[in-house]
């Protein structure tokens, strides 16, 4: 937030992937800023990314959630350089889900000034309720964004949790290697049942369609208490619903409630 009102302003460019993490917008629309939307690729939900580099070229700021919230998608890292060479501003990388995907863009950090990572620990480190995130940029822009930062924003017994987490993060490391595989696992699951499709998803959470409202899918699925996420009034998600991976015994669960929402069994 700090970041975004130190570059975002009337007048300003700020080029936004649709749909993504809907923070993002009403910030820009908060501080009046040009929001230039940038939809995904209409088949499997990817990111556009001609358009993201010829929409970032003259583009004062760019955010762009990789993995998307909710698509799952990753933008490919060769992608990123191009867009970090060819814009003339900033761009914030959101790595909300980073840990879930295997990939990150730390390593550009050193040869992109404009380059600012986005973290937080309430994804992959199951800490939501702390409400502690940080970004990794170069020292010049870090300063200046520091400069917007609300005094005391983070409380003391946030910043002691949070050191410990970082401390001991290989605690997490299973945790996550499990929800990867558990990924897969019913994504592919979810592949066999006919008439639903599944969208890859480098998150902690993925995309399914099928021919029913997405409304009374969920409902069906609610009613055998299952809660999954109806993402459908988002732009180009008609029809789709988002689902969390949880642990085996949870995912099960979810197929055998998808079977009887559909009928299939
Ligand atoms: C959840 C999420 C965040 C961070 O949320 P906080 O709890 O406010 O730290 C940031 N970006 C994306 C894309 C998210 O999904």
């Amino acid at each position: 937030m700090a970041g975004l009102s130190v570059v975002l302003g009337t007048g300003r460019k700020a080029v936004i992937p649709q749909p993504t993490f809907t923070l993002y917008k009403l910030l820009s629309s908060v501080f009046q800023a040009n929001t230039v939307p940038v939809p995904v690729n209409a088949s499997d939900f990817t990111f556009n990314v001609e358009m993201l580099e010829a929409e970032a070229k003259d583009a004062d700021v760019t955010v762009i959630c990789s993995p998307n919230n909710p698509t799952g998608t990753l933008l490919p890292a060769d992608a990123l350089e191009r867009i970090l060479k060819t814009t003339c501003g900033l761009v914030f990388l959101d790595e909300a889900y980073h840990e879930f995907s295997g990939q990150t863009a730390l390593t550009l950090l050193p040869a992109n000034p404009n380059l600012i990572v986005l973290r937080t620990f309430s994804k992959a480190m199951s800490m939501a309720g702390l409400r502690f995130g940080y970004l990794m940029a170069h020292p010049e822009i870090a300063r200046e964004i520091h400069k917007a930062k609300l005094p005391y924003n983070v409380n003391v017994f946030t910043l002691a949790a949070a050191e410990l987490v970082l401390e001991r993060r290989n605690v997490m490391r299973d945790a996550i290697q499990t929800l990867i595989s558990e990924r897969q696992r019913v994504v592919a699951e979810v592949r066999k049942r006919p008439g639903v499709e599944a969208f890859d998803s480098c998150a902690n959470f993925f995309l399914i369609r099928t021919a029913k409202v997405a409304r009374e899918l969920f409902d069906a699925l609610y009613a055998q208490g299952v809660l999954v996420r109806d993402v459908s009034s988002y732009p180009m998600l008609d029809r789709v619903l988002r689902v969390s991976v949880g642990n085996p015994q949870e995912n099960d669960r979810f197929l055998s409630a998808l079977d009887k929402a559909l009928e299939i069994s």
